[in-house]
């Protein structure tokens, strides 16, 4: 499949990996919007969050479960969390992703 995460799972594109199990990957983004910057995905290729379904929704949970562990670890307790759908929201891949933003005072959004 032509999916660059899908690439980043399968380790044909390299990336700096913060954490992986069976269900999820994180991995620091290659152009950093904060001071931290990383990114949780699930291993299955969701699309986005419109893409959200009762069958698939189980791994939302443990991702939102990992991102604390994975702030303690890091030292960032205050940490903002952001998912794009679609090319209008500023999606540019289209496998489901949760932006970790942290490192410092950020700026104001919604
Ligand atoms: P989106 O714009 O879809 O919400 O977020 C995609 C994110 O993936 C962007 O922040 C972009 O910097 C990051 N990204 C794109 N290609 C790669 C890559 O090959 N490796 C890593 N680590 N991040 C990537
Ligand atoms: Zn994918």
């Amino acid at each position: 499949m032509d999916c660059i995460f899908c690439k980043i799972i399968a380790g044909e594109i390299p990336s700096k990996k913060i954490y992986e199990d069976d269900e999820i990957l994180a991995f620091y983004d290659i152009e950093p919007k904060a001071p931290v910057h990383f990114l949780v995905i699930p291993k299955a290729h969701i699309p986005g969050a419109a893409a959200v379904t009762p069958e698939n929704s189980n791994v939302i949970a443990h991702i939102f479960e990992t991102i604390p562990k994975l702030a303690g670890k890091l030292g960032i307790p205050h940490f903002r969390v952001v998912t794009n759908n679609g090319e209008d929201a500023g999606q540019t891949v289209h496998h489901l992703h949760f932006h970790v933003l942290a490192g410092g005072k950020l700026g104001e959004m919604a």
